[in-house]
Order: C-alpha cells, then structure tokens, then sequence
C-alpha cells in the first residue's frame, strides 16, 4: 500500500504493526485473522495460498475463489474506511458485508447453472454472524 502512494505511512492502520503489505492486510494482521477465524477458515499463510481451497467438508471448492476474493476485498474495504472515513468497522459488520457481498455472487453463478453449491457456501458464511 504504502508504495503504490495509497496509504501515508507504511504501518497497519489498525495493529500498528510496522509494515503493511498485502499479506498483512488479508491475513496477518490480528483483525484479518479474527474474521478468517470466526468464519471458521484459515488464514492463508501468502498470498499464493489464498488460491488453495481449505479442507471442509461438503462445500464445493470450485466456489472457494469467490469466496477468497470476497473476504479479502472486505478486508481490503474495511481497512479504506479507517483509513480513508475514520470508520472503524467491528469484525461482525465486516462478516455482513462479506456475506451481504457473497449473497450477490448467487446470481452470478446461476447463470452458470449451479446454484446449490454457492449457497451452501453461503450458509457456511452466515453462521459466522452471531445472533442479537
Ligand atoms: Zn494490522
């Protein structure tokens, strides 16, 4: 972030930690490992793990870089509304927003027939919230 002239100052806006880089921002730094981990997924240990499917059973893998995406670009919004809004979302609207977002994938897989093995991602997803 720091060099591409994004962010002023190469330290994690929320961990403090000296540099963020990509990886930090998807799954080093404690709030990104907080989400992966209520979801009940592993954090990629870099950015080429991103792409390996976790081993759970009864979800179709071929789903799993929609969802890998999905996490990481609401990590990614999460972090630009602190840094960029002063909006310091908690992990359980970052975990709506992924979801929310994840509801909107559905519609593009049923264009390509199957339409089952998304939502069954997506109710993997929506367990994560906690009820209130
Ligand atoms: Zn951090």
């Amino acid at each position: 972030m720091f060099h591409k002239h994004i962010a002023q100052s190469a330290a994690c806006p929320r961990c403090q930690d000296l540099y963020e880089d990509a990886l930090h921002l998807i799954s080093n730094c404690s709030y990104a490992e907080q989400v992966w981990s209520s979801l009940g997924l592993p954090a990629p240990t870099s950015l080429a793990a991103l792409h390996q499917h976790p081993p759970i059973q009864g979800l179709n893998p071929n789903i799993w870089p929609s969802v890998a995406l999905t996490v990481s670009w609401k990590l990614r919004d999460s972090r630009n509304a602190l840094v960029f809004r002063k909006e310091d979302h908690s992990h359980r609207t970052t975990l709506r927003n992924i979801v929310a977002d994840f509801s909107l994938w559905i519609f593009r897989f049923k264009k390509n027939g199957d339409n089952i093995s998304p939502r069954q991602w997506l109710n993997f997803l929506s367990s994560a919230i906690p009820y209130s």
